[in-house]
């Protein structure tokens, strides 16, 4: 994956949680968006990690062998589980064959257990998603522990977008911009990201930086 041309997305769903379509279909549907790779990171927690990232693997394995044009990663959105068990659970995604691990941040429109933010970034997941008012101090340690603080393309995510990615400057976190699609109008078209980009004030090549640090951090390059 040398060319970073195209939109990469690590945040998407599919039926195997709450997403419209099957891995297989949305990756289509990304494709012809103008993706040249998709991460699938349906919603887990401690009952339902195995399958999903199970039904997940074979998809990917497939879509990567075919025709399709696009590559696809298998991650995961470890979602609603208590901050105590959050290392267990990153763990054991990891040994189920994620390729990465996102944490369900504390969102301000969803009641998140406080302390979630906190919890994924020691436990060094890979993204932290949608981190609503996360504080400087937490942004430095995912600095430390290389957690990317995400941006999120979706419109009711939007409000704490300025506030995270000021957080990422001043600490120097990493971050990457995902669309947390869970149907087809949310995935990202070029037009789109760049909207998105202008809005925060963000470089592509700022954002191309980070997509290739985090290939690097996942041993996907
Ligand atoms: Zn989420
Ligand atoms: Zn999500």
């Amino acid at each position: 994956m040398e060319n970073t041309k195209g939109i990469f997305d690590f945040h998407t769903h599919t039926f195997l949680s709450d997403g419209e379509y099957g891995p297989m279909e949305t990756a289509q549907r990304a494709r012809s968006r103008g993706y040249v790779l998709i991460g699938f990171s349906d919603h887990v927690d401690f009952g339902t990690f195995e399958d999903t990232i199970n039904k997940l693997k074979k998809a990917v394995e497939a879509i990567n062998r075919s025709e399709m044009g696009i590559k696809a990663m298998v991650g995961v959105e470890i979602t609603h589980v208590p901050p105590s068990q959050i290392r267990e659970m990153v763990q054991l995604c990891r040994e189920t064959g994620a390729q990465y691990t996102i944490v369900h941040g504390e969102t301000p429109i969803e009641p998140v257990i406080k302390g979630t933010n906190l919890a994924a970034i020691e436990a060094g997941a890979d993204i932290l998603a949608h981190p609503g008012f996360i504080t400087e101090v937490e942004a430095r340690l995912a600095a430390e522990n290389g957690v990317f603080l995400e941006i999120s393309a979706r419109k009711k995510q939007m409000i704490a977008n300025a506030h995270v990615i000021e957080m990422a400057r001043r600490s120097g976190a990493p971050f990457l911009v995902n669309s947390d699609a869970h149907e087809d109008a949310h995935l990202l078209t070029e037009e789109t990201l760049k909207q998105l980009l202008k809005a925060f004030d963000i470089k592509e090549e700022e954002l191309i930086a980070n997509i290739k640090e985090f290939l690097k951090k996942v041993s996907y390059l």
